[in-house]
């Protein structure tokens, strides 16, 4: 442990700082819902890897599927031959996919560069330039994603100019709308919706739209999913302009809402479907998944990418889906979801600590609790900043939780396989922590 601490006290400083980080120390291991430090701290984790490790660190048998295609075949560059865990991934998404049209695979190493595959597919495959995205969404730190990219400036800046031709409409969330907290749903979707409509008749003309991209569930922007009925919205004037329709459920995605897909729950069918994450367990894996009549407008050789598609990665992905399918995973989020909504309810609902809650929304484990701003309650002084101090207060205590977006909203990210017992602790933890710092 010495000599870990030593390695870290002196190579540490030469990591470079742009890396920002929540916890000092070195990981070292990481065991299903939990992780443990060199120093000995062993830590309940409720951040997956922001949405990563879905199934648990570690999983023996995702492990053991990527080590077993380690001793085989780790590398084949897929434009010089395709590779069995590549169509095994095909073979496993194909049955849940949103959608059936959704048949065409084209696998990456991370989210950013499946939004960046998505943006160039919809240029060339329609001919026009300019991409619709939404206040507050998050979709990359490469320059594509950063350009529709709206959830914090600290992405973005100093780095200009980004990719040209990006317009934004509001989220239907209150904050993005500046309107009252209490505004009803169906008028943050109207809000928005007509905010489109002037979008396309004064600023981007319906023939120089290519795309729009959306997350169905808002991640680094909130944790605040899209009322169906927007995203029914968003599909109609789409459809009748012939702008693609981008779904990035990098992070909602593969299983995270208690659905496969979140975009399921409004029956919107994507143009182009985005996944990355929760695919791969932790192994660098993304996919850009649409209809064959789009791909097939695209030219030979004008997507790839070295590490593309990699054979450890497709063949640890194989293995998650085959999860999926066997442990009953997304029964477990379901009944998990019902826990830790009544549990935060509890909370939001309690006389002293609940009136610095705004907010518990989410679906499946994809939850988000939001403190009230500073100027939250008339008359009472507020404490401030207080996801960021009741994150840290849950780190104190022993559980990694994480904040999201400019406003004062902390995240449940737990694994999708979590125990009944280890989110019960949680839960205690965040509730200790909450009344620690507001009282
Ligand atoms: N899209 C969404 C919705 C995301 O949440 C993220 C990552 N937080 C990305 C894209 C970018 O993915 P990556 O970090 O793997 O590039």
């Amino acid at each position: 442990a010495q000599a870990l601490q030593d390695l870290y006290d002196s190579k540490a400083s030469h990591v470079h700082p742009a890396l920002g980080r929540i916890t000092e120390g070195i990981m070292t291991k990481g065991d299903g819902t939990y992780v443990e430090y060199a120093d000995g701290r062993r830590m309940l984790d409720f951040t997956c890897g922001i949405g990563v490790t879905n199934l648990g660190h570690a999983h023996p048998k995702i492990s053991g599927a990527a080590a077993k295609q380690c001793m085989n075949l780790v590398h084949s560059q897929c434009s010089i031959a395709l590779h069995e865990p590549y169509l095994r991934l095909i073979e496993g998404l194909l049955p849940i996919m949103p959608d059936p049209s959704l048949d065409t695979f084209f696998f990456w190493n991370s989210g950013s560069e499946a939004v960046e595959a998505a943006i160039k597919m919809a240029r060339v495959v329609t001919g026009k330039q300019n991409i619709i995205c939404m206040g507050g969404a998050y979709h990359g730190r490469t320059y594509g994603a950063m350009a529709v990219t709206k959830s914090k400036t600290v992405y973005s800046e100093g780095a200009g100019p980004l990719m040209p031709g990006v317009f934004s409409i509001s989220f239907p969330y209150w904050h993005q709308l500046g309107v009252p907290r209490d505004t009803p749903v169906e008028d943050l979707t109207s809000a928005c919706l007509t905010q489109l409509d002037l979008l396309l008749k004064q600023q981007t003309a319906p023939s120089d739209t290519a795309a729009l991209i959306i997350e169905p569930v808002l991640g680094e922007g909130g944790y605040v999913p899209a009322p169906p009925a927007f995203l029914q919205g968003l599909r109609e004037v789409c459809t009748k302009h012939n702008i693609l329709l981008i779904i990035d459920e990098v992070q909602s995605g593969m299983g995270r809402t208690g659905d496969y897909w979140a975009i399921k729950e409004s029956g919107v069918k994507p143009d182009i479907l985005l996944t990355a994450k929760g695919l791969g367990n932790g192994f660098p894996i993304s996919g850009v998944i649409t209809r064959g009549e789009i791909a097939g407008k695209m030219k030979k050789g004008t997507m790839g990418g070295t590490y593309a598609g990699n054979a450890v990665s497709c063949a640890a992905a194989v293995e998650v889906v085959k999860r999926f399918k066997e442990d009953g995973v997304l029964e477990n989020v379901r009944a998990r979801e019902k826990e830790l909504f009544a549990a935060l309810e509890k909370l939001k609902a309690d006389a002293e600590v609940g009136k610095w809650i705004e907010d518990v929304r989410g679906r499946g484990l994809m939850v988000g609790v939001e403190f009230t701003q500073a100027t939250g309650v008339a008359g009472e002084k507020v404490p401030k900043d207080l996801a960021k101090r009741v994150a840290q207060r849950c780190v104190d205590k022993g559980m990694l939780i994480l904040t999201t977006s400019v406003f004062e909203v902390i995240r449940f990210i737990p694994p999708l396989n979590v125990s009944k017992e280890d989110l019960k602790k949680g839960c205690a933890i965040f509730e200790e922590a909450v009344s620690e710092v507001v009282k």
